[in-house]
């Protein structure tokens, strides 16, 4: 079998929040074979991505044999080494990736768990992410088996850290009377707070029973994530925003998350998704959560690799996939189709026009 073709575009999501994840949104990628199987993916980095596929990716998988993934990777890899690593470029190679486990998929016609040695169980638990108390108390009956409140800001000017913490931790406190003692609570600061902050916080929810603390600090202070993970308190998560199973292992050698949360729509595909349930299996203390989980394209491996599986409720707005299970009571079904279990109508598919680079460069005039 050979690779014929691989296309990439970035459908129309109307309903998508108004910021990057439209702008530098998510790209449909498929791989064309010569069988006449058609695997497809979901990357990112919006059409800065489906450059690097057309310019970049695309040569250097034409005429290679589609089931050789690993190998393939690494060259897609080492092609753009020069300018890749991490971000918009692992974003493009994740779709592609993911097209290339599909295809297999297809031609075997085997679902993506059973290539990954079955699904250890076919019903997995999901959770939801809610931006305050008000939301979660209308969710919080059994609609989900775990609940994440946002509270991503930035402590104002005028609070100062201690009110600020307990204004946070007050609110963890009624999240929790709110979904009762047995399900899980998470909460997630989306990279906005500080050491001194995120610290105070800590110091007051000993009796809250967070699962995890996400994204504290921003990402480049080492220092403070270790100091956090240190305290053994709170489990320290992380990981949505970071590239390649390599910077995992930094991670878990450094000790700056117990808890990884690898989105495998950009960190790389499921190849790398793979190699980070191999590293985190390693070590008793890391918990891998995969970032929107509930998404067709991290449910396999959640089903086939988690030894604690939590599926994270997926972005309601890409409708262009269809086969996604409902979420139902809590719960989730893995397909068993072959692949993945997408279905793209691409006769119906609406997508984004090719910016006008043209008129924007000469918009200076
Ligand atoms: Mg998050």
């Amino acid at each position: 079998m050979k690779i014929t073709n691989v296309r990439a575009c970035q459908p129309l999501t109307p309903e998508s929040p108004d910021d990057w994840r439209t702008s530098m949104g998510q790209i449909l990628v498929a791989v064309d074979t010569d069988l006449g199987v058609t695997g497809y993916g979901v990357g990112g980095g919006g059409f800065a991505g489906i450059h690097v596929v057309q310019s970049v990716l695309r040569d250097v998988l034409l005429g290679q044999d589609p089931n050789q993934i690993e190998s393939l990777w690494s060259a897609m890899y080492d092609a753009t080494l020069a300018f890749g690593q991490k971000g918009i470029v692992l974003m493009a190679m994740s779709g592609v990736d993911l097209a290339l486990w599909d295809a297999r998929g297809k031609c075997e016609r085997r679902s993506i768990s059973e290539l990954l040695g079955g699904a250890k169980q076919t019903r997995l638990p999901t959770y939801i992410t809610v931006w305050d108390n008000v939301a979660l108390a209308k969710v919080a009956d059994r609609s989900h088996q775990g609940f994440k409140l946002h509270l991503g800001e930035q402590s104002p000017l005028d609070e100062s850290v201690d009110e600020f913490a307990d204004r946070i931790a007050a609110e963890l406190r009624e999240a929790r009377r709110l979904i009762g003692p047995d399900r899980e609570l998470m909460a997630d600061a989306w990279m906005k707070w500080s050491r001194t902050a995120a610290e105070a916080v800590i110091e007051r929810i000993d009796d809250v029973q967070l699962s995890w603390l996400e994204e504290p600090l921003p990402l480049d202070d080492e220092a403070g994530y270790k100091a956090l993970v240190a305290l053994g308190t709170v489990p320290i998560a992380g990981g949505e925003h970071e590239y390649t199973s390599a910077s995992f292992q930094r991670l878990v050698e450094r000790k700056l998350h117990s808890v990884l949360q690898p989105d495998v729509n950009w960190v790389g595909g499921l190849t790398e998704l793979i190699r980070i349930y191999e590293l985190a299996a390693q070590h008793d203390d890391i918990r891998v959560c995969p970032h929107r989980g509930a998404e067709l394209w991290s449910l396999h491996a959640i089903a086939a690799l988690d030894l604690q599986p939590l599926a994270e409720s997926g972005r309601p707005w890409m409708g262009w996939v269809d086969g996604q299970p409902p979420i139902l009571d809590g719960w989730i079904e893995v397909p068993d189709r072959p692949g993945f279990g997408a279905a793209i109508d691409e006769s119906t598919l609406k997508t984004y026009a090719a910016p006008q680079f043209a008129d924007h460069w000469q918009s200076r005039r």
